[in-house]
């Protein structure tokens, strides 16, 4: 079976690595001549058991820059949780990942490529006829704009990056969304945020949190990037579509509060495989995923923040437990964490004045 993936990102990368141990004959086509141009900030949590199953989420790991013990959260620049006992992510080397990944895979870079229909891929070296047509080229691949907010970074390099073992997260009360300061080493680190804003407000954020730490304003900001992130939830319509099918961010498959994409966009590769390897509908496979569920929590959540005044925001923000904000960090919130936040009184006033039903 001949199967063309447009896309060389973790979604499509996962897939192609899958499919190809398995003896399909796989052709990947990426736009850049290397991988992991797209920004990120190769942020990667701890697998959990069910991932630690996978070949795919170990190549993750094994690719690891810098492991993260704990972190800080913010509200407003004032300090709501300090966290520094556990493991709790890494950051990825991501290209050298998916570098790995694409081993022994045929991979036409420098190639942006179209689906013509019918099996049909044209790429750089011409048209293609393939079996299994799979998109996995990200956001610019889906068919309808997807519910989406921009993320800008910067990557800077410092004499020495103060408690480098400690992400931090920080939440602003006119904000929906969120800045991130991971540290890569005691040298370097990816800062961003992203959000419901336009750039210049991001962009002024982004000044403001550089300028709080002393070590990052004293570094040299090498590089400042910005992109979209999908933050829609999953489009079922798309999860049904077998000609051509659709994984990872393509499909909608990120997390909608926290914009985590990569361990997601690898999900939804294993639902494909497992479809395409037992004849099952791939919709149905999705739905078997504790993370397709953790995305519809997270849409939930996002929802009723985008209803909130800042002042109730604030309030929803202090008063989520720590343990809770640590699974919603993790995208690992489940329907009893939803169930926990309407027990919460300051809460549960919120949420009825908004006649927000929880589940
Ligand atoms: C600023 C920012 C920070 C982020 N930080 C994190 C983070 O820390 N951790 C995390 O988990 N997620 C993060 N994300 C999200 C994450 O980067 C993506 O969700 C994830 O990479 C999606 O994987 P994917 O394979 O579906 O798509 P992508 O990573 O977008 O890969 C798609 C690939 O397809 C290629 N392509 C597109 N169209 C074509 C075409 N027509 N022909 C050929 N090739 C094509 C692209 O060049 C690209 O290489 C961040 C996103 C942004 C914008």
């Amino acid at each position: 079976m001949k199967v063309g993936v447009i896309g060389g990102g973790p979604s499509g990368l996962a897939i192609a690595r899958m499919l190809s141990d398995k003896g399909y004959e796989v052709y990947v086509y990426e736009a850049h001549r290397s991988f992991a141009v797209k920004p990120c900030g190769w942020g990667y949590p701890t697998p959990d058991s069910d991932e630690k199953k996978y070949g795919v989420f170990s190549e993750a790991v094994k690719a690891s820059l810098w492991v993260f013990k704990g972190y800080n959260v913010y509200l407003n620049d004032d300090l709501l949780f300090h966290s520094d006992k556990q493991i709790l992510g890494y950051i990825i080397d991501k290209k050298q990942f998916l570098e790995n990944l694409s081993q022994g895979i045929e991979v036409e870079r420098g190639s942006p490529a179209r689906y013509l229909g019918g099996g049909l891929i044209r790429g750089r070296s011409g048209v293609k006829r393939f079996d299994i047509v799979i998109i996995a080229g990200g956001f610019p691949a889906q068919p309808r704009r997807l519910d989406r907010i921009l993320a800008v970074q910067a990557i800077i390099k410092s004499p020495r990056i103060e408690d480098a073992e400690i992400p931090e997260l920080r939440f602003y009360s006119d904000l929906v969304g969120y800045a991130w300061v991971f540290p890569e080493g005691e040298k370097t680190a990816r800062v961003g945020v992203g959000g419901y804003a336009d750039r210049e407000t991001l962009e002024k954020i982004l000044s403001m949190v550089i300028k709080k730490r002393q070590d990052l304003a004293k570094g040299e900001v090498i590089k400042k990037e910005g992109a979209e992130v999908t933050v829609s939830g999953i489009d079922w319509d798309l999860a049904r579509s077998r000609d051509p099918f659709y994984v990872g961010e393509a499909l909608g498959y990120t997390m909608p509060v926290t914009g985590e994409g990569i361990r997601p966009a690898i999900w939804s590769s294993i639902a494909l495989f497992n479809a395409i390897e037992n004849g099952n509908s791939y919709e149905e496979e999705l739905r078997k995923l504790k993370l397709t569920r953790f995305i519809g929590i997270q849409r939930k959540i996002l929802d009723i923040m985008l209803k909130m005044k800042p002042s109730e925001r604030d309030l929803f923000i202090k008063n989520v437990p720590e343990d809770l904000m640590l699974d919603l960090s993790l995208g690992r919130a489940g329907t009893f964490d939803l169930l926990r936040l309407a027990k919460i009184p300051e809460l549960a006033m919120i949420l009825a004045k908004y006649a927000i039903k929880i589940i």
